[in-house]
């Protein structure tokens, strides 16, 4: 760059000097010519108008071409007579012959057009620039009115002339030289302070290629070039601010991308995967649930989805239509529900690909077959005392003639399954109402001891029908409670009657209440048939029962300890159940002493 630049400048500079000179020399030289010509001729005019001169020489045309000689050679220094340059010649009027000259070597003249003009009686005075010399031929005679005898010629070899032109074409030359030389420092001078800005940007522009923005030049110069160096700072700045929004935003969107719940995996034309983010990778069942690189393993598109949807056929998808399709990973790992969406993107062959959505619906497949699954369960409880009551009702009106004792039975039947019906919906609409948030607790302060001895009592005597020993304990001070007593006292009914019912004759159920902190934890424990550890984590389901026809035949639904939760959680406690499948079971309750609400009465 530096050195192309530095020659070019050289060139332009040794071809102006060269130029210049060449103009100044032609010029001078030109000069040169003409003034000795002009000097020649105005030296030669003032001689031959001078009086005396051209008198004496009339008188010596009497004496012939010596006596001309003489006055011509005492003339000599007015007329610039130099034997080796400038020379006068006595020749013959009629045949231009040589007679007399200044030189010696006796040379044999040349007819010029001058000598011509004279030998015709006329001044020759004519000149030409580019002859090798300059002449004057003149014709002279005695008398004005008679012939030409003689003709004076003089001429000038121009050597003087050519003297000074060498010496002015030396004088050029040595300019000359000497320019080059200044030529060639200037151009070094100027190139230098031309091309170190412009290296300078030509650094800035390949850091700026590498990606290194933080550099800027300093500005020496108001000039193009400094002008030029502080637009290109302003652009370096300009740049950096743009990329780091740019690379901002794309940080943005890989954060959203990556950590987004929807999987979301994307293919070139060719089924390659480009990109994958970690909820897709889950999902898919690649990966263990963490954040583990997804990029180290790129499934091709047939591998992941090439069953649900061949990538011809996907990349065949006009948008905005889509393909969309649950698929359900139980074959595999993971047991999810998926959602894929499958459509192409890009407009292009080389950018276009196809992208895949992966939806986890696993947790919206369950609610739907918990919904389906309680819609059923509903219909059935309530089927059978409905199946019960409608036989009964139609034995006892077809057969008139049934015992007194039986129809007493049967009716006996068809209150005990209407009863039945009726608990079930009762419990049906209470957690109907927990769910629409329109069943509003009535705090108030109780008393904790009377509270829980008040269901001691009433389920007294079911406990001693079924031959179980029932024992109440209080560990230290009971502090008011402030709760519904209405409906704690509901969930502990609940959670005694399950221990009366589930413990086969003659059990143990003992009732345990203490404070911790702030809290009352209330425990009934029974030596009851236990519940299997499988089934431990789904009790508190609606509907949901260990062994249904044994509990149904208990008289249970499976709402119990849905509804016991609900309120417990309401009031801000928690209920735990433990139990060991053949041994017993323990629930405990924990329920703060300033319930949730605790400030609304008391
Ligand atoms: P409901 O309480 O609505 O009359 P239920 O007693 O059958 O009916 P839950 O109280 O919700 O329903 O109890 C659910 C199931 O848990 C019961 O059906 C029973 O199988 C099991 N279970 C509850 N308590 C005990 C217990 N103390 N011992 C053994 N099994 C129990
Ligand atoms: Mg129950």
């Amino acid at each position: 760059m530096f050195r192309s630049l530095y020659l070019k400048l050289v060139l332009i500079m040794t071809l102006l000097m060269i130029s210049i000179m060449a103009v100044v020399g032609t010029f001078l030289i030109s000069n040169v010519a003409v003034y000795h010509l002009d000097e020649f001729s105005d030296q030669m005019v003032s001689m031959f108008q001078n009086e005396e001169f051209v008198s004496r020489l009339r008188i010596a045309v009497a004496d012939g071409a010596d006596g001309l000689s003489k006055v011509l050679d005492a003339y000599s220094g007015n007329l610039g007579i130099d034997p080796n340059n400038r020379n006068y010649y006595i020749l013959d009027a009629k045949s231009g012959m040589r007679l007399a000259g200044s030189d010696e070597d006796n040379e044999v003249l040349d007819l010029t057009p001058n000598i011509l003009a004279a030998i015709n009686g006329e001044i020759g005075d004519s000149r030409s620039i580019t002859a090798s010399y300059i002449d004057i031929a003149i014709p002279i005679t005695s008398n004005i009115n008679s012939e030409p005898e003689f003709i004076i010629y003089i001429r000038d070899l121009k050597q003087r002339q050519e003297e000074l032109t060498t010496q002015l074409f030396t004088i050029i030359l040595e300019a000359l030289v000497f320019g080059l030389v200044i030529s060639i420092l200037l151009s070094f001078l100027l190139s230098k302070t031309m091309t170190t800005p412009i290296e300078s940007l030509t650094h800035l522009a390949s850091d700026i290629a590498r990606g290194e923005f933080s550099k800027r030049i300093e500005v020496h110069s108001g000039d193009e070039i400094g002008v030029l160096t502080e637009t290109f700072n302003d652009m370096a700045e300009k740049l950096q601010t743009t990329l780091e929004t740019v690379e901002n935003e794309r940080n943005k969107l890989n954060t959203l991308f990556l950590r987004m719940t929807d999987g979301v995996c994307a293919f070139d034309r060719t089924g390659e995967m480009i990109q994958m983010n970690t909820a897709a990778a889950q999902l898919i069942g690649l990966f263990e649930a963490n954040d583990a690189d997804v990029s180290e393993t790129k499934p091709s598109y047939e591998e992941l989805f090439g069953e649900l949807l061949p990538l011809e056929e996907a990349l065949a998808i006009k948008p905005p239509d889509y393909f969309e399709t649950s698929h359900t990973t139980a074959d595999r790992s993971l047991d999810r529900s998926l959602k894929v969406i499958i459509a192409p993107f890009g407009e292009n062959e080389r950018e276009g690909g196809v992208m895949a959505v992966v939806h986890d619906i696993t947790e919206q497949t369950r609610l739907e077959n918990v919904r389906r699954e309680f819609i059923a369960n509903v219909s059935h409880e309530l089927r059978t005392p409905l199946t019960n009551v409608k036989s009964y009702t139609e034995t006892l009106l077809e057969n008139d003639d049934i015992d007194r004792e039986t129809q007493e039975r049967f009716l006996d039947v068809i209150i005990r399954e209407s009863d039945r019906m009726t608990r079930i919906v009762q419990d049906l609409l209470t957690l109907s109402r927990f769910d629409y948030g329109s069943d509003d607790l009535r705090i108030h302060r109780a008393q904790t001891a009377k509270l829980i001895e008040r269901v001691y009592r009433a389920m007294y005597m079911d406990a001693v029908k079924h031959n179980h020993t029932m024992t109440m304990e209080f560990l230290g001070h009971l502090p008011d409670i402030y709760c519904d007593s209405d409906r704690i006292e509901q969930v502990l009914t609940n959670i005694l009657s399950n221990a009366i019912k589930y413990t086969p004759e003659g059990g143990e159920i003992a009732i345990k209440a203490w404070t911790e902190e702030d809290n009352i934890n209330i425990q009934i424990k029974d030596t009851g048939i236990g519940i299997p550890e499988k089934d431990l984590g789904r009790l508190f389901e609606r509907f949901y029962r260990v062994d249904k026809a044994r509990s149904r035949e208990a008289g249970g639904s499976g709402l119990g300890l849905a509804i016991a939760k609900e309120i417990v959680e309401r009031h801000g406690g928690s209920i735990a159940l433990e139990s060991k499948y053949g041994e017993g079971t323990t629930v405990t309750i924990v329920l703060p002493v300033r319930g949730e609400d605790a400030n609304v009465a008391s």
